[in-house]
């Protein structure tokens, strides 16, 4: 059986993780009674086939976004929202394709992510697109794009977790195990 320390204000769960520790009742931090949750042992990153099918999903939004900058005018603020939409597409906890494909971002280690870690985990995707508004420097951003979607998918393909996961300390998990996680465990 594991244990979360539901206290806003302590970091415990946030630094260390989920407590495996069955014996401990109070928080090593803040000493405030730990709230019991169901066994974090089965929580795995999802398999590459489920995340690079979320990601696919999200790029075809983006691509679609891509497609309305071709219209005059649009185009001259299309770069900036395609920027937001990457940094913000998992803001509620899943981008569309992970809520498509049952998927949810959880703190390394178990423990709900937060706003911030959820924004961080797309600073790459955000990043590669912004030199696309500078005039003419644009279309050199190409290779950029490519280059670092190959290196995050080499990333999910070897070690399971992208460098955005990394630098925010996340991973992407199936929707029920995120929630299972947090529910109460009764008896
Ligand atoms: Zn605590």
């Amino acid at each position: 059986m594991a244990s979360i320390c539901t206290n806003p204000e302590c970091d415990y769960t946030k630094r260390h993780g989920v407590i495996q520790n069955a014996a401990l009742e109070f928080c090593p931090n803040c000493g405030r009674r730990l709230q019991k949750v169901a066994d974090v042992a089965a929580i795995t990153p999802v398999s590459r086939g489920r995340r690079f099918g979320a990601y696919f999903i999200d790029f075809c939004i983006a691509f679609l976004l891509v497609l309305v900058g071709t219209i005059p005018i649009v185009g001259l603020i299309i770069t900036p929202i395609i920027a937001l939409y990457w940094l913000l597409r998992d803001i509620n906890g899943a981008s569309p394709g992970k809520s498509l494909l049952g998927l949810a971002i959880v703190s390394r280690g178990g423990g709900r992510s937060t706003t911030m870690q959820r924004i961080l985990r797309n600073l790459p995707f955000a990043i590669m697109v912004l030199p696309l508004l500078i005039p003419y420097i644009g279309l050199t951003d190409y290779p950029i794009q490519l280059f670092v979607i190959l290196v995050e998918a080499l990333m999910v393909i070897l070690t399971r977790e992208r460098i955005g996961d990394k630098l925010a300390g996340t991973m992407v998990v199936s929707h029920d195990v995120a929630q299972a996680q947090y529910a109460p465990v009764s008896a």
